[in-house]
Parts: structure tokens; sequence; C-alpha cells
């Protein structure tokens, strides 16, 4: 696996927020002297050369959006966890945040917001993410409004989430949404820029004649298998 991972510069009125690339639902965030892991697993790139964390965000418990271990590797005995009741009771501290809730770390406001499926469901009949169990979030770096979706659908939720300036929306079937659904994602979300990751084998191409007429969100695809 590469370790040449893509990064993007995202300027704020507080400085830049540089954004790394690193694979399917694992982001690293750096900004004013922070650094940032979104979803790190370790099967999802090569962290080895990465910095160690300040703050770590988990989404929801599974395996593609959680791993103790790496989290153990990244962290120092100054790093705060942000995760969902679930993956507290995996891994026993950190700071919770349920759906609606809210916290600031390190100066660095984060909203928790509903990630659900409405369709898919396993075999079983169960919902891959049950509604309540996932967290989105909406980090705020300077001005700017990040939301990160976690794994969802177009939920109605989406239409109020207020001003997002970059939003990543996550693209596979059937755990989460199509690029059809994804689409009417944005529509509700409106991003200035629109990332989609958690792509998988999903050919992120088919997006952009989708929004063409969507004047207002650019879409940047970045690799994140
Ligand atoms: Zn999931
Ligand atoms: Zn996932």
């Amino acid at each position: 696996m590469s370790a040449a991972f893509e990064k993007d510069i995202l300027p704020t009125e507080a400085g830049d927020l540089q954004v790394t690339f690193i694979g399917h639902a694992s982001l690293l965030f750096e900004f004013g002297g922070k650094v940032i892991y979104s979803d790190p697993v370790g099967a999802s790139g090569d962290f080895s050369k990465l910095p160690k964390a300040d703050l770590i965000l988990a989404a929801h418990e599974h395996g593609d959006h959680f791993d103790p271990q790496l989290i153990s590797q990244l962290s120092t005995a100054m790093t705060k966890l942000v995760l969902t009741p679930l993956c507290f009771a995996k891994i026993g501290r950190g700071i919770v945040l349920k759906n609606g809730e809210s916290a600031t770390v390190d100066g660095i406001r984060i909203e928790a917001v509903a990630a659900y499926n409405i369709l898919h469901k396993r075999d079983t009949g169960v919902h891959f993410h049950p509604k309540g169990d996932g967290n989105g979030y909406i980090l705020t770096f300077g001005e700017k409004r990040v939301y990160i979706a976690g794994d969802t659908e177009n939920i109605p939720e989406m239409k109020g989430l207020g001003a997002i300036d970059v939003a990543f929306l996550p693209m596979n079937l059937p755990y989460t949404m199509s690029p059809e659904m994804v689409a009417a994602a944005a529509r509700m979300v409106k991003p200035g820029i629109l990332y989609p990751y958690h792509t998988t084998d999903t050919d992120t191409s088919q997006l952009l004649p989708l929004l063409k007429d969507e004047k207002g969100i650019e879409v940047r695809i970045r690799r994140m298998p």
C-alpha cells in the first residue's frame, strides 16, 4: 500500500486546514498544530509514518471505522477520543457523544449528528446502521464547518445541519449510498466542497454528472477506496 497519500489544503480564517486522505473512512486533519484523526483503521492505510493524535473520532463500532489497536498506537497520554456509546463499551475511555450532543475539544467544536440506514438491511432484517447507534460529526475549524457523515444514507436530518463548507459522504452499496443517493444527500447538505469517501469499489466518476447542475457544489474525487 502506497504511503504517498493525497492531501488538500483548505484555507480558513484561522489558518490552513490540511486534509490527508488515508483510505476508506480514515481521514487526517491538521489544523492549528493539532492532529485529528477521523475513523483511523489500520487496514485502510499505512499509518506508520503519520503523527500521533491529539484527537481521535470514531463514528461507530464497525471494524472499518473503529480500530482499538491502532487508536492505542496513535495515542499519547494527552490524546482525547470522541466516540459513540457502543465504541465506548469496547474501549472504556473517551468522551461519549450521542446524536444531537456536542463538545469542544482542543478548541474544536464537535457536533454529533444522526447517521443511519433507511433502506439497506442485513439478511436478518436489521439495518446495517440502526438509527441512534452511529454518529456523523461536524467539526468547526476557524469559520469552516466540516461534515464527516459516517455510515449513513440520505436521511432527512441532512436538511437541518446548517451551513456546511466541506462534506464527506459515504458511497458504497449496500452499506451506505449509491452515487444517486449521494447526489440526493448533497442537495440537502449543500456543501461548498463534496468529497465522496468510503467508496470501496464504487465508480466515483458516476457522481460528477449527477451533480453537474449544482453550481454551488464542487465535487472533489480523492482516493478513498
Ligand atoms: Zn458501518
Ligand atoms: Zn463503513
